[in-house]
């Protein structure tokens, strides 16, 4: 019997575990070598003013489509980049490309990166991440960090320096996916956030559920009280965005305002919408 179930342990467990290993390391590779050969690139998702309907900005998402693994989505890339170590590579090279085309864009149109737990634990993040903007000539006030709760019950003393210098310089810093984190209330009374991200988890049942629409009333409360402005993520449908409307002063976005876009795609929207630069070089160029 012991022998049996040994044998079905080795069909069952060692094969599958090899080729767990096997596609991971793939993967590993893959990231390695499409980091340095460029094949990341970033989309845009539109943020929207709910009320007005105004386009106000994009939120950058890096897409990967390996030439031998196909498209692998954020969720799977990004922690394994975390974890071999090259997602502040992988970030700078994306936002290099992310300021030279959010440059052609009008000036009104604001630009938001997601940015790594493990690059906030870089001492040095702040001033890298300004000397990036100074470098490719981009205003700080346009652009938007957002981070995660899972920053905060780190090194919050270091967190909060980085915050403070990189919002000095007119940066401003986004509380991403709240709600399903563990930040403390007294963390956000503590940290000088510009903006909560009410998590899409909410919204989607927004109307489905009492519980989501009461915690999504909670937190628009919260925002109000501490003087945050929200952003409602995951707007899908126009009965949800008509419950937002009806909540309060809110930006949103999701697939019903648009699925995110290559830079292309940005550029002709805008021009088509008379809302590309009028001041920068690039734009004139683009625009011939
Ligand atoms: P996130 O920052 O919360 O980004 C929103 C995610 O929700 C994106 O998924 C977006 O495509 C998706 N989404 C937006 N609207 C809707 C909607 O209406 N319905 C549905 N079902 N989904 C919607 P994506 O691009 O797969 O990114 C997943 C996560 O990966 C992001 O979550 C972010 O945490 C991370 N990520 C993406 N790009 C980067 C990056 O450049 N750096 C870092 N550190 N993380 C990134
Ligand atoms: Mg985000
Ligand atoms: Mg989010
Ligand atoms: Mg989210």
């Amino acid at each position: 019997h012991a022998k049996k179930q040994g044998k079905n342990r080795y069909f069952w467990f060692e094969p599958s575990m090899e080729n767990e290993l096997r596609f991971r390391n793939e993967l590993e590779l893959g990231i390695r070598r499409g980091i340095v050969d460029g094949e990341f690139v970033p989309y845009y998702e539109q943020q929207v003013d709910i009320a007005t309907g105004e386009l106000v900005g994009f939120e950058m998402l890096a897409r990967w489509d390996s030439p031998d693994l196909g498209v692998v989505s954020p969720e799977v890339f990004i922690p394994i980049t975390e974890e071999i170590g090259m997602i502040a590579e992988l970030s700078e090279k994306l936002m290099d490309r992310a300021f030279r085309d959010a440059q052609q864009w009008d000036e009104s149109i604001t630009l938001s990166v997601n940015i790594s737990p493990v690059q906030l634990r870089d001492p040095w993040f702040a001033q890298k991440l300004l000397k990036q903007l100074v470098a490719n000539n981009f205003p700080p006030h346009r652009l938007e960090i957002e981070i995660t709760e899972s920053c905060l019950h780190e090194n919050v003393g270091m967190v909060r320096s980085t915050i403070t210098s990189l919002r000095n310089q007119g940066v401003k810093i986004s509380l991403d996916d709240f709600g399903t984190g563990y930040s403390s209330l007294e963390q956000l009374r503590s940290l000088p956030f510009d903006r909560l991200k009410i998590d899409r988890s909410f919204v989607r049942e927004l109307r489905g559920s009492e519980g989501c629409s009461k915690i999504v009333d909670a937190i628009i409360s919260l925002g109000r009280g501490l003087d945050l402005p929200i952003t409602a993520e995951g707007i899908e449908s126009e009965e949800i965005l008509d419950t937002l409307k009806q909540m309060g002063n809110l930006k949103g976005q999701g697939f019903l305002y648009g699925r995110p876009e290559n830079a292309e795609e940005v550029h002709a929207r805008l021009k088509s919408m008379g809302l590309l630069s009028t001041t920068s070089d690039t734009a004139a160029l683009v625009a011939e």
